[in-house]
């Protein structure tokens, strides 16, 4: 495990509202935070195994991925990465046997590579919608969103790289085109069971997902794993 220590983002950090050139100052000094974080979801095995709905866990290229699947539909839990579009689409068709149609929506719980590298691709070949945080501007916006952009394009290819992985294509738009915009307290669109947390501290704008009736949460990269060097 090259990570040491693990730190999870608390309240008072979670409502800082993080400026760009913060977070752009962050990485130039180092601060891989995208790199040394891994998605987490926790989740009572046993209330997932009790209901209709339940919870894949698939390796993705430099990130877990989830996919909660219903008799009718599947919801992926984040946008993953470029890299890992075939893999889900696989996966859907082939250890679950499904049509790639069956999946309805893609959360993207923030727009680093490998959360929301996948989902417009994924959008396009199965027709899901994309769910995201309401925000009256991108991300990656402006002249330093535009490097910041590439620079985590950057950091993913060097995590990539570290974890011995074949070189892929990570392009992804730095502007999400999202379907279903939410906020605190909303239901995820067609997956009202899970219900939309604010999470900022990782990114200005996190979301994560929590469903009561299975008592679980994705928290997507706000637990953070960081590396003492
Ligand atoms: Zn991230």
């Amino acid at each position: 495990m090259r990570t040491r220590n693990t730190t999870m983002t608390d309240e008072n950090n979670a409502h800082k509202q993080p400026s760009k050139k913060r977070w752009l100052s962050l990485q130039r000094i180092g601060v891989v935070a995208m790199l040394l974080t891994s998605s987490y979801l926790a989740i009572r095995l046993s209330d997932q195994l009790a209901g209709l709905m339940k919870i894949h866990q698939i390796s993705g290229y430099i990130q877990q991925i989830y996919l909660a699947e219903y008799p009718e539909k599947l919801l992926l839990l984040d946008g993953a990465s470029r890299a890992d579009v075939g893999t889900i689409l696989r996966y859907i068709r082939d250890e679950l046997n499904r049509p790639i149609s069956d999946l309805k929506a893609i959360v993207v719980t923030h727009m680093h590579p490998d959360h929301a590298g996948a989902a417009h691709r994924l959008k396009k070949l199965t027709g899901a919608k994309i769910v995201s945080r309401s925000h009256h501007k991108a991300w990656y916006s402006g002249a330093d969103g535009i490097l910041m952009h590439l620079t985590d394009l950057f950091l993913a290819r060097y995590m990539a790289n570290r974890m011995g992985k074949p070189k892929r294509n990570l392009w992804y738009q730095r502007k999400l085109k999202v379907d279903h915009a939410v906020t605190e307290g909303d239901p995820v669109p067609m997956f009202e069971d899970w219900q939309v947390i604010d999470t900022p501290g990782h990114t200005d704008r996190d979301i994560s997902v929590y469903n009561a009736k299975h008592s679980t949460v994705y928290v997507a990269d706000l637990m953070v794993e960081v590396k003492s060097t």
